[in-house]
């Protein structure tokens, strides 16, 4: 995909795969808005990527709320009025417990930002890709989706919860141009692996850190996401996780 001048929308762009991929993005040409809840944070990537030639701009937002969101896509489609990419990545994991020790808040926290906040994301994208020229949307997914681990029963749950959006939002409007896809990226060196390790309830809080994938890597795989070579997994979880995957986005053998 050319990525000269698409609007792309980043959330949790404030550290780890969601900074990776607004630093990826924004120096080939495309204009990256960054949406995460440290206004500071953003903002300074943002100023950065802006110095050295890149089209970026900072939008703080709580994706658990749908009225920032629904601001997120307005701001970011005002000036050109399409949107190309729209990257539901932020997340959460905290806290790790089984479930007769977990909060009932906390757990309903992580459904608000893991599930709500994509549902969010998709709902103020959708129209605005349908109405005009399509565009894609890449939900930031897990093999948590598909399996069970030990003290993450929010953050399973969730995974699954989101991988069913993206089937439902492709049977919906994959006609319309609207190409839904999820990314499981396998396990990545970010601060929400310092939290899994920090945890040591199951064998992933066990792996070694040179284990986990560079963010780098993900931001790649998004970008390729875009790209008509990715339609044959359109309403599905491409995984990284896989060597013919990691071969079809050009990323290195491990
Ligand atoms: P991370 O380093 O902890 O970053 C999480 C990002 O989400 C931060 O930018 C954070 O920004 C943002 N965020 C959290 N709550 C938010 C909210 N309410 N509204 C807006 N932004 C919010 O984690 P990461 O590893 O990069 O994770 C990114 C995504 O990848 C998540 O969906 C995660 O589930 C998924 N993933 C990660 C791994 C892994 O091994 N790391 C594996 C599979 C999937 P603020 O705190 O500034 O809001």
């Amino acid at each position: 995909m050319d990525f000269k001048d698409k609007v792309i929308v980043v959330t949790g762009a404030s550290r780890g795969i969601g900074e990776a991929a607004a630093r990826y993005l924004a120096p080939l040409g495309a204009h990256v808005f960054l949406a995460a809840r440290s206004a500071a944070r953003i903002a300074e990537i943002a100023g950065e990527l802006n110095t050295r030639g890149g089209s970026a701009r900072a939008v703080a937002c709580d994706v658990s709320d749908p009225a920032q969101v629904e601001a997120l896509i307005a701001t970011a489609t005002e000036k050109i009025g399409r949107l190309d990419l729209l990257v539901n990545n932020a997340g959460l994991i905290d806290p790790i417990a089984r479930l007769a020790d977990s909060d009932p808040s906390a757990w309903g926290r992580v459904v608000d930002v893991n599930f709500k906040g994509v549902y969010h994301g998709m709902r103020f994208a959708i129209p605005v890709m349908a109405g005009r020229g399509g565009g894609t949307i890449v939900n930031i997914s897990s093999g948590a989706a598909t399996s069970a681990l030990e003290g993450w029963s929010h953050y399973c749950a969730t995974k699954a919860a989101v991988l069913s959006l993206t089937r439902v939002a492709d049977r919906e409007y994959r006609s319309q141009g609207v190409r839904v896809i999820g990314l499981s990226p396998g396990t990545v060196a970010t601060r929400m692996q310092e939290k899994i390790r920090d945890s040591g309830i199951n064998p992933v809080s066990r792996l070694d850190w040179s284990a986990h994938i560079p963010a780098e890597w993900v931001a790649k795989a998004i970008a390729w996401l875009a790209t008509e070579a990715a339609d044959p997994h359109l309403g599905t979880d491409f995984s990284l996780k896989t060597e013919e995957g990691r071969r079809a986005v050009g990323l290195p053998e491990i």
